[in-house]
């Protein structure tokens, strides 16, 4: 579904990726971690073409989509929930999903969050952080993904309110949603994702198995960006 070769993207001086690797298998759930400032959100924005690489690739269904522009992407199938979400804070609940495209398909994400069919007609801005964020994964959904690219939608969020996201995606998963889930929450990611890599000072430092990965050494070792004690 998703495969990312040898990408770098700098912003300036600064190398923010340095040479990327990671791959989603059609149908699987796989999470990305990492520390703050380890390229993360850099990765997300390449991935949906917000930022040039200088070197890389990124290939979509075996399509390489490396150079091409944000819609033509979301057309190849990316559906990207961004750090923070995007609405349109002055559009209806019910437009938001509206102008995700001419195809939109608004019942998929009404039906998964019942609570925005309740304020359908509630502009975007007055909603809470949490109903924002589902709002912007059912935008998302809307635009029939094959592939879901997620980040830290739980930041900030109430507890609740990350419960009820993550109830989606686990049920997501199990309908067969390729996804990237980008979290600073690893137990949650962990648990809801078969396979992980630990991204740290731009590159992949680590890939396994969640259940292998969870609560080890090397995890530890991996965030800190020791790639030569993350092998072992
Ligand atoms: P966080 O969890 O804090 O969002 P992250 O893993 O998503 O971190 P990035 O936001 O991708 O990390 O940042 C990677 C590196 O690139 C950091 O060193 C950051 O300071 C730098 N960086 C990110 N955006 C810019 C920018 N617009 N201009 C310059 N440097 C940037």
């Amino acid at each position: 579904m998703l495969r990312v070769e040898g990408l770098v993207v700098r912003y300036g001086a600064i190398e923010a990726l340095k040479g990327c690797d990671l791959s989603v298998g059609a149908g699987a759930a796989v999470c990305l971690l990492g520390a703050n400032g380890a390229g993360k959100t850099t990765l997300v924005r390449a991935l949906a073409g917000w930022e040039r690489p200088v070197a890389g690739t990124i290939e979509l269904q075996g399509r390489d989509v490396t150079r091409l522009p944000p819609w033509e992407r979301q057309r190849a199938g990316l559906g990207v929930v961004p750090e923070g979400g995007r609405v349109f804070g002055d559009l209806t609940v019910e437009e938001n999903l509206r102008v995700s495209g001419r195809d939109a398909d608004t019942r998929i994400g009404l039906e998964l969050f019942p609570v925005l069919t309740e304020r359908r007609t509630q502009r975007a801005g007055t909603l809470s952080g949490g109903e924002r964020q589902m709002l912007s994964l059912a935008r998302a959904l809307a635009g029939r993904p094959r592939l879901l690219v997620i980040d830290e939608v739980s930041f900030g969020l109430m507890p609740r309110a990350v419960e009820s996201i993550f109830g989606v995606l686990a049920r997501l998963r199990d309908e067969g949603m390729s996804m990237l889930v980008i979290e600073q929450e690893e137990a949650r990611a962990l648990g809801l994702c078969a396979r992980a890599y630990v991204l740290s000072q731009g590159a992949v430092q680590l890939e396994g198995p969640s259940g292998e990965l969870a609560g080890s050494e090397a995890l530890r070792a991996a965030y800190l960006g020791g790639a030569g004690s993350a092998a072992g």
